[in-house]
C-alpha cells in the first residue's frame, strides 16, 4: 500500500512539474516587432547567448557575438543570458 501511495505521489509530482514547465515556456513572449543586436565593445565572446538561441541565429565573428536578423524571432533569451548586458533590443524595422 505504501509503495502504491509513493508511486501515486511521484506521478502527481511529475504532472505538476510538467504543467509548470509548460506554463513557463508559454510565458516566453516572442515579440514580432522587436529584434536584438550586440553592443560589440561589451561582448566578451563568452558564447552564453549562442547556447540559448532557439534559432541558431547567433555566431561569433572575430571574438564577438553577431545576431542574424533574418533568423532572429525576438524571443529575448539571449538578452537574459548575457551577463555583460551586451545585447539590446531594436525595432524590427531597423
Ligand atoms: S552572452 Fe553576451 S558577452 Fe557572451 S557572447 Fe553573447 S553577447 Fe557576447
Ligand atoms: S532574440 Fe531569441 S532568436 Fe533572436 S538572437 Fe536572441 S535568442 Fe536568438
Amino acid at each position: 500500500m505504501k509503495t502504491k501511495m509513493k508511486f501515486l505521489k511521484s506521478i502527481i509530482f511529475a504532472v505538476i512539474i510538467s504543467a509548470t514547465s509548460i506554463a513557463i515556456l508559454d510565458s516566453c513572449e516572442v515579440l514580432d516587432d522587436v529584434l536584438y543586436a550586440v553592443n560589440e565593445p561589451k561582448c566578451t565572446g563568452c558564447k552564453k547567448c549562442l547556447s540559448v538561441c532557439p534559432q541558431d541565429a547567433i555566431s561569433i565573428v572575430n571574438g564577438k557575438a553577431v545576431i542574424n536578423k533574418e533568423e532572429c524571432i525576438g524571443c529575448g533569451r539571449c538578452l537574459s543570458a548575457c551577463y555583460e548586458k551586451a545585447i539590446y533590443a531594436i525595432p524590427d524595422s531597423e
